[in-house]
């Protein structure tokens, strides 16, 4: 186990059922979450689009489907950062597809029971992406936000795909399986990943084993409803969506 499991740091902003619950304006700025990771993931205030954070640079993957770097004074509801250290390095299976990632994870993992970021970079045939777009106060539940969501497709494009698995026991801290977002190599564009399939790419993995949770000291966040009863539901409407 020492070999490939040592203490890492993962830190994350904020909570995945206060998404859920509307609450989309956050305390951190992307300038205070780059200083906790040069790699993740989250969104903007007020759902302004994905965000995918790759060797220290924050890219804002708005609606429209374009990306673009995010300013440092920006602000960010939601966020999940790592310093990544390639622990794993292997080639991805041709033809993968993002159903099939976790099982892949655990089939070169020595275990499923921490969190583990994820870096997939190299070709792919096709990516199909969402993205959330931006909302105004007062702000709906992210069930009700979803509803405006833009799809986009890329075929035969080439990028890096990055995110994290969260084990199932922290579902609603953040979301159980794994969660990636989209960007191209030339940082143009991108999206929060519906599916992919693996052309010619490299998996690099890094687990994680502590987790810093900075929970926001806001009103909306203190008075919150982030135990729903329809949880399960509400994760898989917004996040997975198929
Ligand atoms: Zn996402």
């Amino acid at each position: 186990m020492a070999e490939t499991i040592q203490r890492h740091t993962i830190f994350q902003n904020s909570l995945m059922t206060a998404l859920l619950d509307g609450i989309y304006d956050g305390e951190l700025t992307i300038g205070e979450i780059l200083s906790k990771g040069n790699f993740g993931l989250g969104t903007f205030d007020g759902l302004d689009g994905e965000m995918l954070i790759i060797d220290g640079v924050c890219h804002q993957l708005t609606s429209d489907g374009k990306a673009r770097v995010a300013g440092l004074e920006q602000r960010t509801p939601f966020t999940v950062v790592t310093n990544f250290v390639p622990r794993i390095r292997v080639e991805a299976p041709r033809g993968m597809r993002r159903s099939e990632l976790s099982s892949f994870i655990d089939s070169v993992e020595p275990s499923g029971n921490y969190f583990t970021a994820v870096k997939i970079t190299g070709t792919f045939s096709h990516v199909s992406t969402r993205t959330v777009s931006k909302q105004f106060k007062p702000y709906p539940p992210m069930s009700q936000a979803v509803g405006d969501d833009a799809e986009h497709n890329f075929t035969d494009v080439s990028g890096i795909i990055g995110g994290f698995r969260t084990p199932a026991y922290a579902k609603g801290i953040g979301v159980p399986g794994c969660h990636v977002h989209f960007v191209n190599d030339d940082r143009t564009s991108g999206g929060h990943v519906l599916d992919y399939t693996v052309d010619d790419a490299v998996i690099e993995l890094c687990p994680g084993t502590d987790m810093e949770l900075h929970l926001p000291i806001t009103a909306e966040f203190a008075g919150g409803n982030l135990a729903p009863e329809d949880l399960d539901d509400q994760i898989h409407h917004t996040e997975v969506k198929n």
